[in-house]
């Protein structure tokens, strides 16, 4: 992992800037603002790292703004969703606001600006509109009804506010220039009339802000000192300040939008609109499939808060779009996991091992320690007797002098157990190897401290015992899409590169320890990966989903 930075970044630069300029410290205050119209994403969480992570700098505090200007897309599910996601990450806003509080505001922000002759009802359709906007080199048009008297705009307005304008019958225009080189500033809509019940407002709005109109006057109404937001929104910026001007007053702190680069995911898209499809396509089966990049995927899938934060904070904030490798993602769960996640054991793809000269019946339960990376993890004993399953990738009849696992005539230790040797192979009428026969050395007990037990053999195999050990429901995930970049090839839809075999449910064996495991408790399956219950388990039968094994062989396959 990177160390410690201790150079600033281009966003802290800019504050420490305005610091020593503008703002008084306790002038700073920040701002996250999702729109509620879907889960949050890895993408999101570059966002809320960022932002509450200058209010944790900066001692400032961070509000949470439900920014739902668009009946249309948002729910209350998105809503308490967000926030679940925002709390699980670690972080804690000042104040939950909605841009929807500030409707009336806005409304009577726009009245005056009417008024002031900075705003007019335009009766176009949005084609005509649109016409007329002109191109980055040419002039637009301006409209023919640019020209009202503030009487007849201030009368259409309230009829657009009251319902008595049919969907698509006015609009509000902000009076800026047609001829402006940013297009965004030839006479941006402010509020179309849209008759769409409201999560919150309900019925009680028939106009909605756009945008732009509703973002930076959010800010303004909250204080926030600096808005920073993805790099589309950089032409945006002149339109922000001339909104923001607009309504400000003397004395009131104006707000800065600051802009950096989205961060994209190898292997999978990080856009609402996109994860909504394939939710909605049953492409996976939920939001919070242990597939999707979102937070409460992620979560599910056995992410800790921990390996999110380190990931965002690792990738940092830039001011060109790039996409990070999903190994790096992997990488940053790995490292936090070992360090928390207790070892057990199982076994994925058994085969049984049966110890000829161990004798029938007998059991012992031998000492095993949780964590070797943690010594206040403890130790707790698991079950060995004389049938036991190993992975069927751990033996060969006959392996080359490189292969340290189990093979006829050589020698491998048990995991907390004893050292083996291969002697035998029993397989059915198809050639399948059934059972694999051995001795052990019953001297070799690990930690008994015998010459026996020092003795170096060149391999180590995790086991359960077949009596003793719990069956359960495994479900190990692959790359969602089968491409680094889904969105990458313009003849192709992202929904071509879906990769088919992204989930694979099998049955594995785990030792009996595991039969409490709680949902959501992690384990590092030793030589295999990182395993955290799934919440569709049931008391005493949980179901493991893979986290990310415990090497990276992505890249390598590659
Ligand atoms: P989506 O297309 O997924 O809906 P969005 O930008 O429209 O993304 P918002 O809910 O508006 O989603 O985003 C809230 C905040 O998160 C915004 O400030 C936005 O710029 C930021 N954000 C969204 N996606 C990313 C990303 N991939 N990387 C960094 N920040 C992001
Ligand atoms: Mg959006």
């Amino acid at each position: 992992m990177a160390e410690e930075k201790k150079s600033l970044n281009f966003i802290e630069q800019i504050i420490e800037e305005d610091l020593q300029t503008t703002h008084k410290r306790e002038e700073l205050k920040f701002r996250f603002p999702p729109e509620p119209n879907g889960y949050l994403h890895i993408g999101h969480a570059s966002s809320i790292c960022l932002n509450f992570g200058l209010g944790e700098k900066y001692n400032a505090p961070v509000n949470l703004r439900f920014d739902d200007t668009n009946p249309i897309k948002e729910e209350q599910e998105f809503v308490d969703a967000i926030k679940e996601d925002v709390l699980w990450l670690g972080f804690k806003w000042e104040k939950e606001c909605y841009a929807s509080d500030y409707f009336q505001q806005l409304y009577d922000w726009a009245v005056e600006m009417i008024k002031n002759g900075d705003a007019y009802v335009d009766s176009q359709t949005s084609e005509e509109i649109a016409e007329q906007k002109g191109t980055p080199t040419e002039p637009g048009t301006e409209s023919p009804y640019r020209k009202r008297s503030v009487e007849e705009n201030i009368e259409l307005f309230a009829k657009m506010k009251n319902g008595e304008t049919p969907e698509r019958g006015h609009v509000l225009r902000a009076k800026i220039d047609m001829a402006s080189p940013n297009m965004l500033m030839r006479d941006p809509v402010m509020y179309r009339c849209l008759h769409k019940s409201h999560h919150r407002t309900k019925d009680n709005w028939k106009i909605y802000p756009m945008y732009d109109w509703a973002h930076g006057e959010s800010d303004f109404i909250e204080s926030i000192s600096h808005s920073f937001c993805t790099l589309e929104f950089l032409p945006h910026r002149e339109l922000y300040n001339w909104f923001v001007e607009k309504v400000s007053k003397e004395g009131k702190l104006k707000p800065k939008q600051r802009e950096f680069a989205r961060r994209n995911l190898s292997h999978t898209v990080v856009s609402k609109r996109k994860l909504m499809q394939l939710v909605e396509k049953g492409v996976v089966n939920s939001w919070d499939d242990p597939r999707m990049p979102t937070i409460s995927g992620l979560r599910r899938r056995g992410y800790t808060p921990n390996s999110i934060r380190k990931f965002a904070d690792s990738i940092g904030v830039g001011k060109r779009e790039n996409m990070i490798d999903v190994a790096h993602l992997e990488f940053c769960a790995r490292e936090d996991l070992n360090k928390t996640a207790p070892r057990v054991m199982g076994v994925l793809d058994p085969v049984k091992l049966v110890i000829t000269n161990y004798e029938e019946g007998k059991e012992e339960w031998l000492e095993a320690e949780n964590n070797p990376e943690d010594e206040s993890a403890g130790s707790r004993e698991i079950p060995f007797s004389r049938e036991l399953y190993i992975e069927k990738e751990d033996f060969k009849e006959s392996a080359n002098r490189k292969f340290f696992r189990l093979t006829l005539g050589k020698e491998v230790r048990l995991k907390n157990a004893y050292i083996i040797k291969g002697e035998d192979v029993i397989k059915d009428s198809e050639g399948n190897i059934t059972e694999i026969h051995c001795t052990y050395d019953p001297k070799s007990k690990s930690g008994s401290g015998t010459e026996e037990s020092k003795r170096k053999v060149k391999g180590t195999l995790h086991w359960v015992s077949a009596k003793h050990a719990l069956e359960t429901e495994i479900r190990l995930y692959d790359r969602l899409f089968s491409v680094e970049n889904p969105d990458g090839d313009k003849e192709k839809d992202y929904m071509e590169f879906v990769n088919p075999n992204s989930l694979d449910v099998i049955k594995g064996f785990v030792e009996p320890s595991l039969k409490s495991a709680g949902i959501q408790d992690k384990f590092q399956f030793q030589r295999i990966g990182y395993f955290c219950v799934d919440k569709e388990s049931e008391e005493g039968n949980p179901i493991f989903n893979r986290t990310v094994t415990l090497r990276d062989s992505w890249s390598k396959i590659k």
